[in-house]
């Protein structure tokens, strides 16, 4: 049997597993943080380096609860503002054309007056009888860019619009930490160790301790070996990474949605210029793919897409570099079926499950967010935040 909830153990030192000791810590807890990795932050990582890449998130949604408890510690640091020029930078192919504003159509699903959109209906199903065929698929194409899947459409109406009305909010919710999330990271790491919170890196978990209630925020399929539980699944995307630096040629978009088929090209230099050395400009094309697609087939979509948008690329790229992000961006959740129905938080006998695929609500890093102060509050007995304040 575990002790009482005074000393909390977290497995994993990412986004989840920092929320998780800073939580717990400032409810009074003891902690300890184990890192399997020699650095913390976990997908939240920046690379080090002329080219500041971010293996995982760029944008802190500003209508997630994050973002505020981040604000309220001061862990968020110097934000990287998008200027209004480079803003109207952004295009949206459609048609295979390139344009400045979405079709018409995409727009009705963003009224304020559609209520809230089924769980049980697959998304391009719904959408379609508000917008149209063209317009529900133009829309589930722009909702890729924060869900990462390669059919939005056929996932469910209600995970689509959620995403969709978020993406597409004026003024943008997207923020953007200078230097990357690896500078949030940092200061989420100063806040716990100047809590007494105890963090080991380079320390891989292998056996669940039995002497404390444990946060077990490692992600999913790591979740998995370590609670020898294989019902711990969820759906998540598979997605070709495209990082490229290029050398800087005036007037260069700021970011192209694909609206013919999920994809997104952004230039990150736009708004934070630290990321790449002087006269580059980095950017990042993320290309879901489907089950029988194959790096390549997402490398050339990216391509085509850089061929339309960005003028003379291939001639001006000094740096490349591909990758796959295979079940890393997070649930996504399939008609019939919504965050409540992902894996639970509270695994029983003092085991808590904190992450971005799990049973808890919010776009991408929130989730990992809200379940890892949800963990925390079922250890303790008692809410450790008022999420609605938060
Ligand atoms: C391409 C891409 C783009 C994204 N864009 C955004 C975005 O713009 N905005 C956004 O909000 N989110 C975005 N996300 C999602 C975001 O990156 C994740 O939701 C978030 O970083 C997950 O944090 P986590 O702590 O739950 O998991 P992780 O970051 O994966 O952390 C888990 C940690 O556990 C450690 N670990 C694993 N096993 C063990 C073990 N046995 N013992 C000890 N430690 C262990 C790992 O080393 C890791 O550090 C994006 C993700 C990707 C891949």
């Amino acid at each position: 049997m575990h002790k009482p909830a005074h000393h909390i153990t977290v497995i994993g030192g990412g986004f989840a597993g920092l929320t998780a000791a800073i939580t717990a810590a400032e409810a009074g807890a003891r902690v300890t943080v184990y890192e399997a990795h020699g650095t913390l932050g976990g997908r939240a990582r920046t690379a080090q380096g002329p080219y500041r890449t971010n293996e995982g998130p760029h944008a802190l949604y500003a209508g997630g609860p994050h973002w505020t408890w981040l604000r309220q510690r001061y862990l968020i640091g110097p934000l990287a503002p998008l200027p209004p020029l480079e803003a109207a930078r952004l295009r949206l192919r459609h048609h295979g054309v390139l344009h400045r504003t979405p079709p018409f159509a995409m727009l009705k699903l963003l009224r304020r007056r559609i209520g809230p959109a089924p769980v049980d209906t697959d998304f391009l199903g719904w959408a379609t009888g508000i917008a149209g065929e063209e317009g529900a698929r133009a829309a589930a194409h722009y909702a890729a860019v924060a869900l990462f899947h390669h059919d939005p459409g056929g996932l469910s109406a209600a995970f689509v619009q959620e995403r969709l009305r978020r993406a597409a909010k004026l003024p943008p919710e997207a923020h953007y930490p200078r230097g990357g999330w690896g500078g949030v990271v940092d200061r989420m790491a100063a806040r716990a160790w100047n809590m007494g919170v105890r963090i080991e890196t380079g320390a891989r978990v292998d056996e669940l301790p039995q002497d404390t209630p444990v946060v077990v925020a490692t992600g999913l399929p790591a979740a998995r070996r370590l609670l020898r539980d294989d019902s711990l699944e969820w759906p998540s995307g598979r997605t070709v990474l495209l990082d490229l630096a290029v050398r800087t040629r005036r007037g260069d978009v700021f970011a192209v949605s694909d609206l013919d088929a999920p994809g997104w090209i952004e230039r990150f230099t736009a708004q934070d210029p630290s990321l790449a050395p002087a006269g580059e400009q980095l950017l990042q094309g993320q290309f879901p793919i489907g089950p029988g697609q194959t790096r390549a087939d997402g490398v050339a979509r990216a391509e085509q897409l850089l061929d339309l948008g960005l003028r003379g690329w291939r001639e001006r790229v000094t740096w490349r570099r591909e990758a796959v992000a295979d079940g890393r961006t997070g649930a996504v959740d399939l008609p019939g079926r919504s965050w409540r129905d992902r894996p639970a938080v509270d695994r029983g006998d003092g085991v808590y499950l904190a992450g971005d695929q799990v049973a808890a609500p919010g776009v991408l890093a929130e989730v990992s967010f809200n379940s890892a102060v949800t963990a925390v509050s079922l250890i303790l007995g008692r809410p450790a935040l008022d999420l609605k304040r938060a």
